[in-house]
């Protein structure tokens, strides 16, 4: 594993890497019903709506 260096940044906002745009926001949407709800998120760009990844849907 190489070592980096994590800066957090607030002041610039992340690109869609398909349509460039700013991410100002990030959509997600949770799939299943019931006790699946929530348990897999998948985010997506508001602009062109493409998928930027999946994950662990968001804790309350
Ligand atoms: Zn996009």
């Amino acid at each position: 594993m190489s070592e980096f260096t994590l800066t957090k940044r607030n002041d610039i906002s992340p690109k869609c890497p398909h349509c460039e745009e700013e991410l100002g926001e990030v959509f997600y949407q949770t799939k299943g019903r019931g006790l699946l709800e929530g348990r897999n998120a998948i985010y997506y760009c508001p602009s062109c709506h493409k998928v930027l990844g999946v994950g662990q849907g968001v804790a309350k």
